[in-house]
């Protein structure tokens, strides 16, 4: 779990990739021999029953914008969303869901992939659904910054006219980008997270085109070397090698001013002043304006905007 203050983030695109190589090379092609399901508000799908998933091999691992998919044979597909505090461990076959953070075991005959979520808000969803439109349900729809090119990635920013942080982070726009990944690829491409979509100028949206791939490139690749054929066991959103997400006060690598922040509903963005906003600090009226209107409320409310929420 990442905590900073108040402020949490979830696994965005580089971690998911670290996690599906792990699983790829532990779980792919092996049969799911049980699933043990502990908490009894993971399970968010009802039909196919959950026991439907036993006894197939798994054929493949995908990524649905921040979810982890595993392709199993009978075309159904289990689908995880980690959200803020959920994450993966890999233990030895059979081992016991741990008490108090265990949500379900995946078992395999080459160990066991657990579900963990610390934190008492249990977020963390699973569904199991059958065919590719049953997946196609469960995803939000952005776009995959791999697959686009430069004009797409215009046309999705000038759409709905978004500040640059609530359209990079909205997973109905990009795929896989959330609060931390958006605040790096911000300061790498010089603009400011309060920027109108529709306002960027040509150098300024290729600017940003730039950054995206190129930060996201270099977190998968980071996080890959980092993992090196082990299981990624700390996946966290603040990472030393961070250059603005969750550095607030410290210097900037570019120009060594304080790192600044923004703090609304238990989102927090970091940036640098200097190097995005022409030095302008974002802290007045007008702020409170914008940011009640055009900014990522909750990036947990945003991901959950099409799940069947079942509360306690
Ligand atoms: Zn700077």
């Amino acid at each position: 779990m990442s905590l900073r203050g108040n402020v949490l983030d979830m696994p965005e695109l580089p971690d998911i990739v670290a996690y599906l190589d792990a699983l790829e090379e532990r779980v792919g092609d092996q049969v799911l021999q049980r699933v043990r399901v502990a908490s009894p508000f993971l399970l968010r799908s009802v039909s196919p029953p959950l026991r439907e998933a036993e006894g197939r091999k798994v054929r493949g691992l995908r990524r649905v914008g921040k979810r982890v998919v595993f392709a199993l044979e009978g075309d159904l597909f289990l689908v995880v969303h980690l959200m803020i505090a959920g994450r993966f461990k890999w233990r030895e076959a059979g081992a016991k869901i741990p008490g108090r953070l265990g949500l379900a075991a995946f078992d395999f005959e080459s160990g066991t992939l657990m579900l963990t979520e610390a934190s008492k808000k249990k977020r963390a969803s699973l569904h199991l659904v059958a065919g590719e439109e049953g997946l196609a349900a469960l995803d939000p729809g952005g776009i995959e910054i791999f697959d686009i090119d430069l004009e797409t990635f215009r046309e999705t920013l000038v759409r709905g006219n978004h500040t640059l942080k609530r359209a990079l982070t909205d997973p109905r726009l990009f795929s896989g980008i959330g609060n931390a990944y958006s605040d790096e690829i911000l300061h790498r491409a010089r603009l400011s997270p309060f920027k109108l979509g529709a306002k960027l100028d040509d150098d300024e949206v290729a600017r940003l085109w730039e950054a995206v791939r190129q930060v996201l490139s270099e977190w998968m690749e980071r996080l890959r070397a980092e993992a090196a054929g082990g299981f990624p066991e700390k996946v966290t959103a603040f990472r030393p090698e961070m250059a603005v997400h969750g550095k607030y006060g410290e210097p900037c690598p570019v120009c060594e001013a304080p790192v600044q922040r923004i703090v609304y509903a238990q989102n927090e963005a970091n940036y640098c002043a200097p190097c995005q906003t022409g030095g302008k600090l974002l802290a007045d009226r007008a702020l409170s304006r914008l940011l009640k209107k055009d900014w990522p409320r909750s990036l947990e409310e945003l991901e959950e905007h099409k799940a069947q929420r079942r509360e306690p």
